[in-house]
């Protein structure tokens, strides 16, 4: 339950807010406002002028709180993050949700947090601990097993990279039983998550590969991408998917995401 509601106008008042025991930042207010038994103070982040999208060079900053939608229809979001937001709420949520509300209550099952683990997406943090304020930045494979507490202002994620996601799920619109998203940069880095299981989504390569995804290496990446998903969902069984099920569909999925890139 919702005891008190804060909606500062400035981010050195909101986090001085934030300092005062059981009270948390309040994003799209989509899980916040659910009931519970819990008693919490909140910091409604809307006025901070925190909802904007930047192209940076090679990066996009987004502000913590913009919405899922804002990203989908923002020019510079790559297609197939697009398919995952899409996956990751309907509409009605997508218009409320947060890109920090929701990373920082997703599950496995998040496309859209698969997505961002894939792209190895940068968080800025302010910490608000007892009367000291800092600022950090944290990988997103850091962030999301331990959910560090803090007041995330911006994620940044790469463009101008290759970018594939594929998925299964029991319907079209559900979301994933396995889904798995591939991130290759010019360098020819690779990175593929996954997701549709657990707590959170997991990393299952982060390879270099100095030349790119040519003739000649395209192989030993379709290979190493197969070899890395089977292997990541090897103990992946719960009420939805066995883990032997869940291994042979990551590898497919991994195989059609390196082909959609020749
Ligand atoms: C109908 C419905 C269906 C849903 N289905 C799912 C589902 O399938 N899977 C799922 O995981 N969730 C689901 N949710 C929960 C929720 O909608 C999503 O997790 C949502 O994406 C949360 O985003 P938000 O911006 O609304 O977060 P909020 O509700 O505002 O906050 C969520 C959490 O994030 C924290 N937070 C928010 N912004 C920040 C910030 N800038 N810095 C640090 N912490 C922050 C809050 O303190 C809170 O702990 C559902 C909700 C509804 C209403």
């Amino acid at each position: 339950m919702i005891r008190e509601y804060h909606r500062p106008q400035t981010l050195d008042e909101a986090l001085t807010l934030l300092t005062r025991p059981n009270t948390v930042p309040l994003g799209g207010g989509s899980l916040l406002s659910a009931w519970t038994t819990d008693s919490i103070s909140v910091v409604d982040l809307q006025s901070l002028g925190l909802n904007t999208i930047k192209k940076q060079g090679n990066n996009l900053e987004i502000g913590a709180t913009t919405t899922l939608q804002q990203l989908l229809e923002d020019d510079n979001c790559p297609e197939a993050l697009k398919s995952a937001l899409k996956l990751e709420a309907p509409l009605n949520l997508r218009n409320s949700a947060t890109v920090a509300g929701t990373l920082v209550a997703c599950d496995g099952r998040s496309t859209f947090a698969t997505m961002m683990l894939a792209l190895d997406t940068k968080i800025q943090q302010t910490i608000f601990d007892n009367s000291k304020i800092d600022s950090r930045i944290l990988n997103i494979g850091d962030f999301l097993p331990l959910r560090q507490s803090g007041l995330i202002t911006s994620i940044q994620i790469p463009v101008n990279i290759k970018l594939a996601f594929e998925y299964v799920s029991r319907t079209p619109a559900d979301k994933p039983i396995v889904c798995a998203a591939l991130a290759q940069w010019n360098s020819g880095r690779t990175r593929l998550a996954l997701g549709g299981y657990g707590k959170s989504p997991m990393l299952a390569m982060d390879g270099t590969e100095a030349e790119g995804l040519d003739a000649s290496t395209s192989d030993f990446v379709l290979r190493s991408a197969q070899a890395a998903a089977r292997n990541a969902f090897h103990e992946a069984t719960d009420e939805w998917a066995s883990a032997e099920y869940r291994s042979d569909v990551a590898a497919t999925l991994a195989k059609r995401c390196v082909e959609s890139f020749l």
